[in-house]
């Protein structure tokens, strides 16, 4: 029974090890793969008579014969992982209990991409290497000559081999994906695979043209003259070399620290422009390193703290339709119930018809669903294709699931639309708008609310939100006379929103958040917005002809006017937006980065606007400031290169402190 199940799993890794390290396509996700490897593990611990030299347990990934290979002069390891802090505890306790209390430690974050070796000559970089099986890899030193982030020259003409991750940065990745879908070409499931696939290309020109990066991680220092004593002083001496060392390393003194800074790095690492899968945390001194040595594929002193999985496989039961506020119709995938980063998941989104039909998903395909800085996780691909012809393909739907009505297809868009301006799904979505988090945000008006007063014919429009007593609140189930007055009272302060957030929520076509705040700052009230012309509209820069016919039409349909005239008499007022509080920042454009302490981004960003700037999320060569707090990620390093100046958080409040004062 043992034996077999052993086989199974030495097949079944060595499967996915194949589509994963040779293919770049792995077919289940990283969390499954770990866990059938932690069962091998177990059992071959249980019993040691069944453990073979030939298992994936006593090896390091794997190499393909696509490239001449290459015998690593010193092997490159693998890690082991865990995804809990108490097996970090117990490690750490086995290594106090050898070198005593205070071990150092070194925290990095754990870059999902892909290992290689970089020899350099008298400080002449000579030979790249992948991992390979950690004994050999595959030469693909033209290829990593393309990429601009690794030196072909170091500052000091040292012999050193030193190790990193080649990763693709997420916004390329999605630029990748996009063309090759424009161009018909495979879709890479991850930055890691196409980082994988774009760095073992035969062309290097193709490797080129792909935007790749590396961290620098460690190294073999055996030829450097008075070598550093620690990993943490290496890296200090890799950067000093030339080489890129991730900027978000830290020295901890113990365990403790260590988990507080993958804590902190589970939830930030989503700000930066790179997949990050864990935390490594090695021991700083390489004479304890020296001492505790190797298992068969991972360093003792190591070990990767893996964040909750951001991808898992599971089933597509059903697929459901959920109509917008637009009144565009969308599919949704219903799962069979996944943990996925942390939290149990059953829906996810498929975006639109073309995307169904581009994956050929059907009902009851094991799909890899993905979750990254959105709530809503995606369905990104089907992953087993067996017994595919018994399944039906999916048929687009013709009717409204809300009302029945006729469904448009619109010129240029992929979308398929209600046809029905008094949809009453259309309406109870822009009601759940109106009231939601990037709208009027009122309170306690979540949407099992507005479905209760939606059905009980109390609410069809915005306007009644303001109409409804007391009374009315409390007919509703489970809301007794303090929540009602809770209810009743987040509906008055949202009168007096901000006209940003009135805008949006008014859903003028094609109007989002962005859009909603210039038109806010262009025309400071309501009142001007609604004078505006189409000329006048359309001149705005980020504006155009066809969005300023869209949101003059808006404010000049018999229906609206009625609406806002009612919102207004019922003292719905935005109020009129401040004018800069000075010039300060005028015609400058500012970019936070990275945690502030003493205020939260949105308040730098008010503050900027306050003081006549324009407040972006990306780094460009027309950003005058980058405003850097604890930990800033990749626009930090993208402002150094491009010479952008960069302000602590305090030089920062410095600057408008010294301009109150006049
Ligand atoms: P790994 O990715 O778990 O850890 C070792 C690697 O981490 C190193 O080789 C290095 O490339 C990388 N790394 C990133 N940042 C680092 C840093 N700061 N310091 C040191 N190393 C750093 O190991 P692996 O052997 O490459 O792969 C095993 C993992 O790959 C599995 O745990 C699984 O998650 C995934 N995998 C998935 C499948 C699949 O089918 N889904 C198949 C094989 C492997």
């Amino acid at each position: 029974m043992v034996l077999e199940r052993i086989n199974f799993l030495k097949d079944e890794i060595n499967k996915h090890n194949y589509n994963y390290y040779v293919e770049d396509n792995p077919t289940i996700d990283d969390f499954t793969y770990d866990q059938l490897f932690a069962e091998l593990k177990k059992l071959e611990e249980e019993h040691p008579e069944y453990k073979t030299p030939d298992s994936p347990t006593q090896r390091v990934g794997s190499v393909s014969e696509k490239f001449f290979p290459y015998k690593h002069k010193h092997r490159l390891y693998s890690l082991d992982n865990t995804y809990n802090y108490e097996d970090l505890g117990i490690w750490y306790r086995k290594i106090q209990e050898e070198y005593g209390k205070d071990v150092e430690l070194v925290c990095e974050l754990k870059i999902d991409g892909l290992a290689i070796s970089l020899t350099y000559e008298k400080g002449i970089f000579t030979t790249g290497v992948t991992r390979g099986d950690g004994v050999t890899g595959e030469n693909i030193t033209t290829n990593l000559k393309t990429i601009r982030a690794i030196p072909l020259k170091l500052f000091q003409d040292v012999d050193i081999e030193v190790r990193g991750e080649i990763y693709m940065p997420k916004t390329s990745f999605e630029k990748l994906n996009e063309e090759n879908l424009k161009n018909g070409d495979k879709l890479f499931a991850n930055p890691r695979n196409a980082a994988a696939g774009s760095i073992r290309q035969l062309d290097s020109t193709v490797t080129a043209k792909r935007d790749l990066s590396i961290w620098l991680y460690s190294s073999i220092l055996e030829n450097i003259p008075n070598p550093p004593k620690t990993h943490y002083e290496s890296l200090m001496y890799l950067k000093q070399l030339g080489f890129r060392v991730n900027p978000n390393i830290r020295l901890c003194k113990n365990v403790d620290e260590a988990i507080e800074y993958c804590k902190e790095w589970e939830n930030k690492r989503f700000e930066l422009d790179y997949a990050t899968d864990g935390v490594v945390i090695k021991v700083n001194s390489f004479a304890i390193q020296n001492d505790m040595g190797f298992t068969a594929r991972a360093p003792k002193w190591a070990t990767a703290f893996k964040f909750p999985p951001e991808e898992a496989v599971t089933t597509l039961e059903d697929f459901e339709l959920g109509v917008g506020k637009t009144g565009a119709v969308t599919p949704v995938a219903l799962l069979k119930p996944v943990l996925l980063a942390g939290s149990t998941v059953s829906r996810a989104s498929l975006h639109n018809f073309e995307e169904i039909r581009r994956l050929d998903v059907r009902k009851g395909d094991k799909v890899l669903i993905k979750k990254a800085a959105e709530i809503i996780p995606k369905v990104i691909k089907v992953v087993e294709t067996e017994d595919r012809e018994s399944k039906r393909r999916y048929r687009i739907p013709k009717i409204c699931p809300g009302c029945g009505s006729p469904l448009d297809m619109r010129e240029g868009e992929v979308n398929l639309y209600c046809s029905n301006p008094d949809c009453p799904a259309i309406k109870k979505a822009k009601l759940e708008f109106w009231a939601s988090k990037d709208a009027m945000d009122i309170d306690f008006v979540g949407p099992s609310i507005i479905q209760q007063l939606y059905d009980r014919n109390l609410v069809s429009s915005p306007v009644d939100l303001y109409r409804l007593t007391v009374d009315d609140l409390m007919t509703l189930d489970l809301v007794k006379e303090k929540s009602a007055n809770n209810i009743y009272n987040a509906i008055q302060v949202s009168k007096t929103r901000s006209l940003k957030r009135f805008i949006t929520a008014l859903v003028i076509k094609n109007v989002g958040k962005e859009t909603s705040d210039i038109l806010a700052n262009e025309y400071g009230t309501l009142e001007n917005l609604r004078n505006a012309s189409i000329e006048e509209l359309a001149a705005i820069n980020g504006i155009g002809e066809k969005m300023g016919k869209d949101i003059y039409e808006f404010f000049h349909d018999e229906k609206n006017i009625k609406m806002l005239e009612e919102l207004n008499a019922l003292g719905v007022v935005p109020p009129p937006v401040e004018l800069p509080k000075s010039e300060l920042f005028k015609g400058k454009t500012l970019v936070i980065t990275g945690t502030l302490t003493g205020m939260t981004r949105d308040e730098a960003n008010e503050l900027i606007k306050k003081y006549g700037g324009k407040a972006a999320s990306s780094v460009s060569k027309n950003t005058s400031f980058v405003v850097a707090g604890l930990n800033p990620g990749s626009k930090y390093d993208k402002a150094q290169k491009l010479g952008v100046i960069i302000l602590t958080e305090e030089e920062f409040l410095e600057m408008i402190k010294a301009e109150e004062k006049g």
